[in-house]
């Protein structure tokens, strides 16, 4: 079985009740959102597919879309389908459907059954990645990464236009992928201070160019490495984990293939 999703949207204002294939949708919704603060929408059940994910169907994907419009309030959907999140140009987020069904969102079945579909209001243009915005979705996708253990890396957390079969081209070229997966790593852990994040660190250096090498050789030997400075050092890291033990396998993966690795943080 394969759905069509649909990034389009009209454009129409945000409204509270509205219609939708003929049914209300209201703000005030009958369920909670698995995103706290998320307002969440009573979506028609003719427009997503039940399922008791995680239990039946892993979680192992995100993908990224954005609208083709100033606004994703279900109003503008067709019947082709939604995604479980939206986010606004000032960080907000909405829910329309639960994690635990699918959305149609991905146009490939595998993929709407394994993911998590966000999308973003906006054209794609630069000037709709907007820092709250690009903040509020990094904070949404560190939060249902860690609930669901997807690997922080560009494997997992995909624009809809690499998911396999998609004809969308979404979120397109102008999506600052290496702030937003910076962004995303930053808020694991709900992004508080006091949060325990355990980090593979390959090295740590005086001159950003060297770090850059070696984020290279890393990257060519498959490895999903970036630089974060901290404490006027340029270090390079492939990973941060909430348990210990995901970071020492990473570790010995690392060495194992000539890298060498430690364990920082925590
Ligand atoms: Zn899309």
């Amino acid at each position: 079985m394969k759905y069509e999703a649909d990034c389009l949207s009209s454009g129409r204002p945000p409204q509270e009740e509205t219609k939708m294939a003929g049914k209300q949708v209201r703000a005030q919704a009958s369920w909670k959102a698995d995103y706290p603060g998320a307002v969440v929408y009573d979506i028609p059940s003719s427009a997503w597919t039940y399922a008791n994910r995680p239990h039946d169907l892993a979680i192992t994907y995100v993908v990224i879309h954005y609208t083709q419009g100033e606004s994703f309030h279900p109003i503008s959907f067709g019947p082709g389908g939604l995604a479980h999140y939206g986010v606004g140009d000032d960080g907000s987020v909405d829910q329309y459907i639960q994690e635990r069904y699918i959305a149609w969102h991905a146009g490939n079945w595998y993929y709407n059954q394994h993911s998590v579909g966000v999308e973003h209001t906006g054209y794609g243009r630069p000037q709709d990645w907007t820092e709250a915005k690009l903040r509020g979705s990094a904070k949404l996708v560190a939060n249902i990464c860690e609930r669901y253990r997807i690997p922080i890396d560009r494997s997992h957390i995909i624009g809809h236009s690499e998911v396999p079969d998609a004809d969308h081209t979404d979120p397109g070229p102008n999506f600052p992928w290496l702030k937003y997966m910076r962004l995303v790593r930053n808020y694991l852990g709900g992004g508080s201070p006091t949060s325990r994040l355990y980090r593979v660190q390959c090295g740590a250096f005086g001159n950003k160019q060297n770090a850059e090498k070696l984020v290279a050789k890393l990257k060519s030997a498959g490895y999903d490495a970036y630089v974060m400075e901290a404490d006027g050092l340029w270090r390079v890291q492939t990973g941060a984990f909430t348990e210990r033990k995901n970071a020492e396998n990473m570790v010995a993966k690392l060495k194992k293939a000539g890298f060498d690795a430690i364990v920082v943080g925590g």
